[in-house]
């Protein structure tokens, strides 16, 4: 598998379930080892496949996609994706005026079947490979951050209250 894209260090753990070596999949675990958190979102969904998912929130005209992993173990609030930061348009194609935006307020996510806030997640994490964002992303970046240009950021949710998994709950491309 792929190395953790930097912002991921402190918060998830590989899975031994070996994708290819562009790819990651990991647990979300926070630094005091508590694996159960609530999804923190800016509040909109949309509907996908018949259930709600998490959505791009509008606010005031501006974009922002985001989700803290807040762990119910000590209170950190570890975050798991922005897409002002983050893989390919986020770190790469940054632009620093949209990334010094107010983040907006953050709501938990509620489980869709029962309505309880604690979860556990998978992270799965798509890149292009090495190579590629060598080629692609050009001489100011170091190659090894080539992690940090992924394509696509991907989260499977299992709620801790009623046990059921919600695949891809969030999969956002980055690009
Ligand atoms: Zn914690
Ligand atoms: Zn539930």
């Amino acid at each position: 598998m792929m190395p953790v894209p930097t912002h991921l260090i402190d918060c998830v753990v590989p899975l031994e379930s070996g994708l290819d070596q562009a790819s990651l999949k990991a647990a979300v675990r926070c630094s005091c080892s508590s694996v159960q958190f609530r999804l923190l979102f800016p509040g909109q969904a949309q509907e996908h496949e018949g259930r709600q998912i998490p959505s791009t929130a509008k606010i005031g005209g501006q974009f922002f996609f985001l989700l803290k992993a807040h762990c119910t173990g000590c209170g950190r609030k570890n975050l798991l994706f922005d897409a002002d930061f983050h893989g390919w348009n986020g770190f790469v194609c940054h632009e620093p005026e949209m990334a010094a935006r107010t983040r907006p307020p953050l709501v938990p996510w509620a489980c869709q079947s029962c309505g309880g806030l604690h979860h556990t997640g998978i992270v799965t994490i798509s890149t292009e490979g090495r190579e590629d964002f060598v080629a692609e992303a050009g001489d100011e970046f170091d190659p090894e951050r080539w992690p940090d240009g992924f394509g696509w950021f991907a989260l499977d949710v299992t709620c801790v209250q009623c046990g059921v998994m919600t695949k891809d709950l969030v999969s956002y491309e980055t690009m």
